[in-house]
């Protein structure tokens, strides 16, 4: 299924150019006459100077990568000093084990700030962090690791429903019978989270099962959950039919037949109900 990752580096990547591009914009704004130094050039937030520090890494691996980060971060570029660096290192409070200052993976510069996320441990600077939690999503960048509801791209417009049956799907002969979840979308329009902006998409309507147990129980409520946060679904490629620009699942398996096993995403199938809360799991959702 073509789904916008949870975890794709382009979102980090384009995150740090819009970061540096919105500070770039915030210390031209905020630069009056007194902030230049004696080069005559406007003082930077020390993070707009990160292509440079980067380039020097990589300057032998991928020199085309190279010379893209430099056209279009130039500016930064030219204004980044070593008196500057100086400057500004007094501001870094907090030191790795072997004395250097902490890297902020997402502005890839020395810690500002810093932020330490209380359950991974990852740090990174205030301000780099807040940004990135209000306006990508509250998952550490680094290890992914969730703080807070973390909302899909699945259109607002959904319903979901559901009716308790007597049927009893295959290996659950003991449970009540049968919760049938029913989800619907209308036709729409495309908005900026979606592949394409503006165009149309196509509705869907999809019945899946779950056991009426305990656990089948737990999960229906997870699920509920899950399309609250406009996590069930998505925009994209149709997996089974390949069409494009259509309501589709977004990697939370569900059963759409009673029967035919795991090949025909039916019943029997043992372990479907812990491997569907692993992926609710990995969506924050538990
Ligand atoms: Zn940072
Ligand atoms: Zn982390």
């Amino acid at each position: 299924m073509a789904t916008p990752s949870e975890q794709d580096p382009s979102v980090l990547g384009g995150f740090r150019r819009g970061l540096r591009r919105v500070w770039s914009q915030a210390y031209d704004k905020m630069a009056p006459e007194k902030d230049r130094d004696k080069s005559g050039e406007t003082r930077r937030h020390p993070h707009s100077a990160d292509v440079t520090r980067r380039d020097h890494r990589h300057k032998s691996k991928d020199s085309s990568h190279k010379h893209n980060s430099k056209s279009t971060d130039s500016s930064a570029e030219e204004n980044y000093d070593s008196n500057n660096k100086q400057n500004e290192s007094k501001a870094h409070e907090n030191h790795s084990e072997n004395g250097e200052p902490e890297r902020c993976a997402i502005c890839m510069d020395d810690c500002i700030k810093p932020k330490r996320l209380n359950k991974c441990g990852h740090q990174f600077c205030t301000e780099c962090i807040d940004q990135y939690f209000n306006s990508v999503k509250p998952q550490c960048p680094c290890c992914f690791t969730i703080y807070g509801d973390i909302r899909g791209t699945q259109p607002d417009n959904g319903t979901m429903k559901f009716i308790r049956t007597k049927h009893h799907l295959p290996g659950y002969e003991k449970s009540n019978g049968t919760i049938q979840i029913t989800y619907f979308f209308p036709n729409g329009i495309q908005d900026d989270r979606h592949p394409n902006p503006g165009r149309p998409y196509r509705g869907t309507r999809r019945e899946a099962y779950l056991p009426d147990t305990r656990e089948g129980r737990e999960i229906l409520k997870l699920l509920q959950k899950a399309f609250e946060l406009r996590q069930v679904f998505t925009i994209g490629q149709s997996r089974t039919t390949g069409q494009e620009n259509v309501v589709t699942w977004n990697d939370i398996h569900h059963k759409t037949h009673y029967n035919g096993g795991v090949e025909n995403f039916g019943y029997p199938d043992s372990t479907y109900l812990s491997r569907v809360r692993q992926e609710l799991a990995a969506k924050g959702i538990q």
